[in-house]
């Protein structure tokens, strides 16, 4: 069989010109944009199929964290799926599977008490919520009424139905809004840059949002929540942004009251990628079920996990002993296997410190390189988890125009000859619809000089394209 692509036709991009565009036979493929052929990774470039070498400063969607082309991964896989490809779940399990779950429990030092891999982040989230529902219905005494989430706007927790209801991306949700349950409510997010008041502090502006928080369990009934969702840093829906310090504390304490869970979506800024193995490490509240995707497997295999809290498990062990859902997929060697192959490099590499030193150094220069430049709003992040916000005016901190596609245009333009950078577009970071950012989220083992020509290029890369713009 040959394989073959459709044949290239106009195209008409979103800026009403007609451009040629490539066709592709690929059912999720937004052809307003120009898109290439991946021939193949080596280390933190990836190699296009034109001959292009362009330096991965995102590890795609904040995927990739040792880079392309691991011959150690990649041989770990291979071994596996010689070995046993696939288990099904229900009378067996396999080595990788256990090790994994084992290290996964045991690095979060005793807090959690099992965990349960799939294959996606989405997949993951589901788990999580069902699994929080049914902590409650096994509980003694039962607590059926709760049935309710509560997360926040600005918010992405997975593209599947119960994950887009208990998320708050507008745009995502938007089409879909009728399949969605309506049992899930939305907080306001912490965001330093847009949340807080002219001459607010820190203080008053965590005791403002967990007041908020507060207030919703006393609208939507405080003892129907099941679990309050958020992500420790938002990654993809508000651009890198971590909590102002103290917040997490607050929401926590305001579950507790409650008796409510509180889920940490640590699928894009979990296993590592702000400088702790466990994002929630940082922020010294330990959540009751935690989700985990992108850089678990390092975009080696589909995989994501579920960790459940000591105490989660216990009632569930005392009650029917069953988590009443399942994949067929679940476990899967080949995941496994890559997911702890990928982890024991991250450990015996020491690559967390790296996160931490390269961080530190790419937020520094960041910063000296774009702070004053008149159309870059805000700059933001941890570890080696940065976005840069995008501004029409910067006293005002106006978003461009949703049309003019800011994000998408710069990642865009960064893939050409001049640049051959690899940056992740964001959108929505002003009210969920309006507001633009790139994500900058290399591979744990960057270099500093890596880390320079990253920064340079990105630097260069937005003068130049706000300067053609003006
Ligand atoms: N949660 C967060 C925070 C994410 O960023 C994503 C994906 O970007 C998901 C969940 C969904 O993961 P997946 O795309 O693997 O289904």
């Amino acid at each position: 069989m040959v394989l073959r692509q459709l044949a290239p036709v106009p195209q008409a991009s979103r800026n009403g010109n007609t451009r040629p565009a490539k066709e592709s036979a690929v059912l999720q493929r937004d052809l307003s944009y120009d898109f290439a052929l991946l021939a193949r990774g080596e280390g933190n470039y990836l190699v296009l199929e034109d001959g292009r070498k362009i330096f991965d400063g995102s590890g795609g969607a904040a995927v990739g964290c040792l880079g392309w082309g691991n011959q150690r991964v990649a041989e770990a896989v291979m071994k596996q799926v010689l070995a046993i490809p696939y288990c099904a779940t229900v009378f067996y399990t396999t080595g990788v599977q256990e090790e994994l779950c084992c290290y996964l429990v045991e690095s979060t030092k005793g807090h959690m008490g099992r965990a349960y891999i799939v294959n996606s982040g989405s997949e993951a989230m589901e788990a999580a919520v069902k699994l929080a529902r049914q902590y409650f219905l096994e509980l003694t005494p039962s607590q059926p009424q709760r049935t309710r989430f509560i997360s926040r706007r600005q918010s992405y927790h997975g593209i599947t139905l119960g994950a887009l209801a208990v998320g708050g991306h507008d745009y995502r949700r938007a089409k879909f809004e009728p399949l969605l349950m309506k049992n899930a409510t939305r907080v306001s997010p912490c965001n330093a840059y847009r949340g807080k008041n002219p001459g607010e502090t820190d203080e008053d502006y965590v005791a403002r949002l967990a007041k908020e928080l507060d207030d919703e369990f006393q609208t939507v009934g405080p003892d129907t929540v099941c679990a309050f969702i958020a992500e420790p840093v938002v990654g993809a829906a508000l651009g890198c942004m971590p909590a102002v310090p103290g917040y997490f504390k607050a929401v926590a304490e305001v579950c507790r009251k409650y008796g409510a869970l509180l889920i940490f979506d640590e699928v894009m800024c979990g296993m590592g990628r702000t400088g702790t193995l466990h994002a929630w490490e940082q922020e010294g509240v330990a959540p009751d079920i935690q989700t985990i995707g992108k850089a678990l497997g390092g975009g080696y295999q589909p995989v994501a996990g579920v960790l459940a809290s000591k105490h989660v498990m216990d009632v569930l062990q005392k009650g029917s002993s069953v988590f009443v859902h399942g994949h067929t997929y679940q476990g899967h060697p080949a995941g496994c296997a890559a997911a702890l192959e990928v982890q024991r490099i991250i450990l015996e590499e020491n690559l967390l410190a790296n996160v931490r030193a390269m961080g530190a150094l790419l937020s520094r220069r960041l910063k000296e390189r774009l702070a004053s430049h008149p159309n870059v709003g805000n700059i933001r992040g941890r570890g080696l988890f940065w976005a840069l916000e995008f501004v029409a005016n910067k006293a005002t901190a106006e978003p461009f125009p949703v049309e003019d596609h800011v994000a998408m245009e710069i990642c865009e333009k960064g893939l050409s000859k001049e640049y051959l950078v690899n940056v992740y577009p964001g959108s929505g970071s002003a009210d969920g619809i309006r507001g633009d950012h790139i994500i900058i989220s290399p591979a744990f083992n960057i270099r500093s000089d890596e880390v320079e020509w990253l920064v340079e290029t990105i630097g260069r890369l937005v003068d130049d394209y706000f300067a053609e713009k003006r």
